[in-house]
């Protein structure tokens, strides 16, 4: 008989397989990034259908076959429905979603990683509508950057990341390729950033929200703090390797 395994998980993604299957990428607390196949979920009569969707924390059964795991059984734990209620927290869930379905091997457990997704999905459900929606964002770049630094990319925030001199704020500059800030010497054409947004990196890995809350970030910082966070995550995605996860996709369902 197939053995039965049980943990909890956020559902990060689906995919619709054939007339009636789908196919579920979840983080889990014990198994870490895990694919399961929903036999027939969605049929009408379906009973697993109520109890798994994406964007949620589910609780979730599964049984072990050769190639794949089968969904045996699922009880959504927490909708997040504030989330779902508002365009913007969801665009972020799945900007979240997708680095960690980008990024994250399969089947590596990460306990700092699930108390990092608790956190945010907890944020993004908590925050008040009425408090201004851009500043969501800031919700996003925290899980990115500490994301970047679970996975072993921590950037180097407070001295030259190639010559280790100390950093003098009217010339900062990023280097995705030394791993944090460069001092102009060691720039050699990579990105001018401003002191604001290394304050900004600090705070994020220093998981200080208070003062990361009731921060005034000016424009020039966000597109700027937007264009490094983004420039970091293509380089990590690059360097990355993913036969081994490209073989597992590939396996007959
Ligand atoms: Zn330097």
């Amino acid at each position: 008989m197939a053995l039965h395994y049980r943990t909890i998980g956020f559902v990060l993604k689906k995919n619709d397989i054939g007339e009636a299957d789908r196919i579920f990428t979840v983080f889990t607390l014990d198994f870490g990034k895990v694919k399961i196949s929903g036999k027939a979920i969605r049929k009408i009569a379906s009973k697993l259908k109520g109890g798994i969707d994406v964007i949620s924390l589910s609780e979730i059964e599964f049984i072990q076959g050769k190639a794949y795991k089968t969904l045996t059984d699922s009880v959504i734990l927490d909708k997040f429905e504030n989330i779902k209620k508002s365009l913007t927290k969801l665009k972020i869930s799945y900007k979240i979603a997708k680095s960690l379905d980008n990024l994250l091997r399969i089947e590596e457990k990460d306990e700092n990683l699930w108390r990092l997704l608790k956190e945010v999905f907890g944020k993004l459900d908590n925050w008040e509508q009425e408090k201004k929606s851009w500043k969501l964002q800031i919700v996003y770049y925290y899980f990115l950057w500490n994301f970047f630094s679970v996975l072993g990319y921590q950037p180097e925030l407070y001295k030259c990341a190639s010559c280790q001199k100390k950093l003098i704020a009217s010339f900062l500059y990023f280097s995705a390729e030394e791993g944090g800030i460069v001092c102009p010497k060691c720039a050699n054409g990579k990105k001018k950033i401003n002191a604001d947004v290394v304050k900004i990196l600090r705070l994020i890995l220093k998981k200080d929200w208070l003062i990361l809350f009731k921060l005034k970030i000016q424009p020039t910082s966000w597109k700027l703090l937007k264009e490094v966070s983004e420039h970091y995550y293509s380089h990590l995605l690059s360097i990355h390797s993913f036969e081994e996860d490209f073989q597992k996709d590939n396996e007959p369902l």
